[in-house]
């Protein structure tokens, strides 16, 4: 085939070629315009995440040593509410520069090996107080097939499980929040395993129109919504992004009236060392016929299933009054109950009064009870002891708190005794003292005045230096077990300090160094 052109056609075509040519370099420029402008974005959100994360860190420092001195009652409230507002205020700046990462393309996993458990522990424990403040159950658990020794990011994995939850907490006025992990079920590669963690709440739900757009950005499902709840709206929408390049994705269902369930996977690397490092099962709990009366399903389930993986035969109960007639009906067949587990938040009757009933009644002498209770208290361990308690749990439990607490009351001394050391108590985390002199290199007034509270309180010795020169000197003159740098400083920042230490500027080179910084940007982390 020929096609016959005329010169007029030719021009045409040369004329269209050089328009197009013309255009391309025009877009070419501004590719590299916008390069350029996304470069000065990121620049812009790192500088202003360091100018204020420093003072941040000043509020936030001090109003917590505030609140460790002696205050009167409404001093205390207006600290707290000073600290809770910083609090939020970090959150909100956090999420921003979250999301700004994001579309720059610039947030990177942290990718090491962890335990899912202790990550699921230590999130459940940190949300409960919250949950219970508003009277919900909070309860977390994963399948028996969920391999607990993992290689990715768990603190992204916490950063989704937190907000998940903290919205179902926040938008859920009765009933529970229910967080289970479980393996899909189409994978099956040795080495990696992709995860299905699922946060379900009985609240107010979400309408049918409004579901699709919940995961874009600035996105709440309406205005009135936003001035009861507060929020951002950038919660879901960082949690699909990171879902997404956590080799996963996001949904939700939800029956407005009746509740929300949010959903994402996500794949994790499969440590090898996996099966060796299960717990053994504990021989102690071997066979001991075991009672739990919860009035919450999911938590009697979570319950039941553990003790069964440690060989203990269960039976559930939802409340109190049937609870005691089969504890009765047990005794008389000669086959009794050994330990009972009974839930303090209960209707009708609660767990305290169920436990005197127990204790008052001659045939159930022997039951050994453990208290679970979601609103831990100080006084709270001694008070059910001196009611004849055997152990004291706040919900939610630690596997291993469980297991201490279960083998503490069935061996101990018969009840009625004298009451037992190894009952447990309400997690308070008791600051390990520690020793040794530290050196503090920091420009700022305000973070050395936090500083050296904080590491003063730990029980250290602490000496100031403002600036890398300051802090090579230190070291010239003393010896040191550690140092806090600050990275950026005057005359000498901490990134060529610690060179120069390393490279023997100072007696003891191999003294270990930890950055300090606000710079919270991809690069950060591996340029220090
Ligand atoms: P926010 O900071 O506003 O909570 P999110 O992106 O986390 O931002 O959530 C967006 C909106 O989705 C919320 O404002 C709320 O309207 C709705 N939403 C999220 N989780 C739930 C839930 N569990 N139940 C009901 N509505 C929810």
């Amino acid at each position: 085939p020929f096609v016959l052109l005329s010169f007029a056609d030719i021009t045409d075509i040369q004329l269209a070629k050089q328009q197009l040519m013309a255009t391309l370099s025009q877009l070419h420029d501004s590719l590299d315009a916008a390069e350029a402008a996304n470069k000065a974005k990121s620049e812009f959100l790192a500088n202003m995440s360091h100018e204020i994360r420093t003072p941040m860190n000043g509020v936030i420092g001090l109003t917590g040593l505030l609140l460790d001195t002696d205050l009167t009652a409404e001093q205390r409230r207006f600290a707290e509410t000073a600290m809770g507002s910083a609090e939020s205020l970090l959150t909100l700046l956090n999420d921003v520069l979250d999301f700004s990462k994001i579309e720059a393309g610039k947030l990177d996993l942290d990718l090491i090996d962890f335990n899912l458990g202790g990550i699921l522990d230590d999130f459940a424990a940190a949300l409960a107080l919250r949950a219970h403040q508003k009277g919900l159950e909070l309860v977390c658990w994963a399948d028996p097939d969920v391999p607990s020794f993992l290689h990715g990011d768990p603190g992204r994995l916490r950063q989704i499980l937190t907000n998940l939850t903290g919205n179902a907490i926040k938008f859920t006025h009765q009933g529970e929040v229910a967080v289970h992990v479980s393996r899909v079920a189409t994978d099956s590669s040795p080495s990696s395993c992709l995860l299905r963690f699922s946060v379900k709440d009985t609240g107010i739900g979400i309408p049918a129109e409004k579901l699709k757009i919940l995961f874009t950005k600035f996105t709440q499902v309406d205005a009135s919504t936003t001035r009861k709840y507060g929020g951002t709206g950038l919660g879901l929408a960082i949690t699909r992004q990171l879902a997404e390049i956590m080799g996963g994705s996001v949904g939700v269902n939800s029956t407005e009236g009746q509740g929300s369930e949010f959903w994402f996977t996500a794949r994790f690397g499969v440590q090898t060392r996996q099966d060796s490092e299960d717990p053994p099962k504990p021989a102690e709990l071997n066979g001991i016929k075991t009672l739990v009366v919860d009035d919450n399903a999911t938590n009697r389930q979570i319950l039941s299933r553990q003790l069964s993986a440690w060989n203990m035969p269960v039976h559930e109960f939802a409340d109190a009054a049937s609870a005691l007639d089969a504890l009765l009906h047990a005794a008389d067949q000669g086959d009794p109950f050994r330990l009972a587990i009974i839930d303090m938040q209960m209707p009708v009757m609660d767990g305290e009064a169920l436990g005197l009933a127990i204790r008052r009644h001659p045939r159930l002498s022997t039951v050994r009870m453990v208290m679970l209770t979601s609103l831990g208290s100080a006084g709270d361990a001694r008070h059910f002891r001196n009611l004849g308690f055997d152990g004291f749990l706040t919900k939610p439990v630690r596997k291993e708190d469980l297991h201490k607490c279960l083998a503490g009351a069935c061996g101990g001394p018969m009840p009625g005794s004298a009451p037992k050391p190894h009952a447990s108590r309400p997690p308070h985390v008791q600051p390990i003292p520690l020793q040794g002199r530290i050196l503090l290199a920091e420009d700022n007034p305000v973070n050395q005045e936090v500083a050296r509270h904080v590491l003063d309180k730990l029980g250290l010795t602490v000496d100031v230096a403002g600036n890398g020169l300051e802090a090579l000197n230190a070291l010239e003159h003393q010896p040191y077990d550690l140092v806090l740098m600050d990275c950026q400083m005057p005359l000498l920042d901490g990134y060529e300090a610690t060179r120069q230490i390393r490279a023997g500027k100072t007696p003891h080179s191999s003294i270990p160094v930890i950055a300090m910084t606000a710079h919270a940007m991809q690069g950060d982390r591996a340029k220090c």
